[in-house]
């Protein structure tokens, strides 16, 4: 916990000054909710969270940290997957958590441009409400969205259910507005469509992980909602089946909205966990859930007569075929602590190494538990291991290794936090990684963004 009392006490004097004393929480005993991530898998100890309410305040915070050369972890919903929202357990100079959850301004929808401003605290789901109100939509949506904010979604660069048909977080958004580690306030909101100015800098911060400022607000660019949709939870014999039924049952002229998987060691957990029944008549080793945009009286599917099929049609219905997927972090976490490993492979090879994934985890004795959900149409598939001690990352490795080998990518949505810093070797170039140090360095010369993140040392 704290080390160096007088240089805390300063830097504690400070921030009260910055954001008033009920907003700078020093007990262990308030701040637990602070530095222990979702998974239970990474925490650490912090000097102080404090909780800004404006981009003034948390110019203000930045300043005093450093002053006192303190690092800072800027945190949302913390609901991040790979440790970076929290402390490290072995960092040598204890953080300030900085959290955004009081950044909550909302502003109009401009129903012009079909854009809106949002504080980087407002959760993912009150900006779907938000501009729903207007009669917009937003492109981006995932299974933690009553907790994840704006401002976590986009330092990942998050992806989630919708990737296929919006893309993922960075092209959702036009504008940012955040403050550097010495407090100097970048401001980019004015949502101008083109604008060829230089280097984009909302862009670079999009998915930085909170290594190189923290984000106070954010231009996003909204959808017309998708109209009326149906969902076919379809079983499959391997991933090679639920590849090929993704790409010849949309109709054509239809749009696919998403395009999940789950596998059979995922469904009972799910059916466990939601008291629902087994929804096929009979068990596969994969499910393939499919969303389409019906827009007419077909129901935009095609090819599923000899397939052994859910469909729903009707709200209800499609929210119950979606609670198999969407709750499957959930159901992994009744397990313990769980070894996610979010990552990405083009999807010709995906099948293939599907297979050889399972082999190379069969090699970890002390597994007791794997299992695979994710969006198939992405390429992005979530292996979750249950077994070996939380900070014994040898299978996490063969797995990433596998997946490199393939091509993929070691992070498809989730950032690199501190669970995979020190592997971006495995899909990143030596002069790739310079460039990105390069760019930290400048933008934070004390490393006092997030140290850790990304990058191990
Ligand atoms: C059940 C469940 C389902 C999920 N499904 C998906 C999914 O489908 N797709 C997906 O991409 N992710 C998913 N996630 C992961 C997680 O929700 C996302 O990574 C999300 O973007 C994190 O948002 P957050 O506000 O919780 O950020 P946090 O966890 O608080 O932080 C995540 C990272 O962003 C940084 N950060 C947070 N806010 C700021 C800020 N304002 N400025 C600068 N840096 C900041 C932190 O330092 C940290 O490095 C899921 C998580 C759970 C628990």
């Amino acid at each position: 916990m704290p080390q160096a009392a007088e240089p805390t006490a300063s830097l504690v004097a400070a921030l009260i000054e910055a954001v008033g004393a009920e907003h700078v929480l020093t007990d262990s005993s308030l701040h637990d909710q602070y530095v222990v991530d979702w998974a239970r898998r990474f925490e650490g100890p912090a000097l102080a969270v404090v909780r800004p309410a404006s981009t003034s305040e948390v110019a203000d915070v930045l300043r005093a940290c450093s002053a006192a050369n303190v690092p800072v972890i800027p945190q949302g919903g913390n609901t991040g997957l790979v440790g970076g929202s929290v402390p490290s357990p072995d960092g040598d100079r204890p953080p300030v958590v900085l959290s955004t959850r009081r950044l909550t301004s909302l502003g109009d929808v401009d129903p012009l441009s079909g854009q809106v401003t949002v504080g980087a605290g407002v959760t993912l789901g009150d900006v779907h409400r938000h501009v729903a109100r207007a009669g917009w939509s937003y492109g981006v949506d995932l299974a933690a969205r009553d907790s994840a904010t704006i401002g976590g979604t986009v330092a990942t660069n998050a992806g989630g259910i919708h990737v296929i048909a919006y893309g993922m977080t960075r092209a959702q958004v036009v504008g940012i507005e955040a403050v550097l580690a010495d407090g100097t306030v970048l401001s980019h909101l004015g949502g101008l469509l083109k604008d060829n100015t230089g280097y984009d800098l909302p862009s670079l911060l999009c998915g930085s992980e909170g290594t190189l400022g923290v984000i106070t607000a954010i231009r996003l660019r909204l959808h017309r909602p998708a109209g009326r949709t149906t969902v076919a939870l379809v079983g499959c014999s391997g991933y090679a089946e639920a590849l090929d039924l993704m790409s010849r049952s949309v109709a054509p002229g239809v749009r696919l909205l998403a395009a999940e998987v789950i596998d059979e060691t995922g469904m009972d957990l799910a059916v466990a966990v939601t008291g629902m029944a087994w929804p096929l008549e009979s068990r596969h080793p994969i499910l393939l859930l499919l969303e389409v945009v019906d827009g007419g009286d077909a129901s935009g599917l095609v090819g599923l007569d000899e397939a052994d099929v859910a469909v729903g049609v009707e709200p209800g219905e499609r929210e119950r075929l979606w609670q198999f997927r969407e709750r499957q972090s959930e159901a992994f976490s009744t397990l313990g602590v769980i070894h996610k490993l979010d990552v990405s492979l083009p999807l010709p090879v995906l099948a293939s190494c599907a297979e050889e994934l399972r082999q190379v985890v069969a090699a970890f004795p002390e597994v007791t538990t794997y299992g695979v959900f994710g969006h198939l149409a992405d390429g992005n598939i979530h292996v979750e291991i249950h077994g070996p001690a939380p900070d014994d990352d040898a299978v996490d490795v063969a797995v990433l290794e596998c997946i490199a080998r393939y091509g993929g990518s070691i992070s498809a949505e989730h950032g690199v936090g501190r669970a995979k810093a020190g592997k971006l070797l495995l899909c990143r170039t030596p002069a790739e990684i310079a460039a990105m140090r390069a760019i930290k360095r400048a933008w934070d010369p004390q490393a006092l963004m997030n140290p850790g993140v990304i990058f191990s040392s």
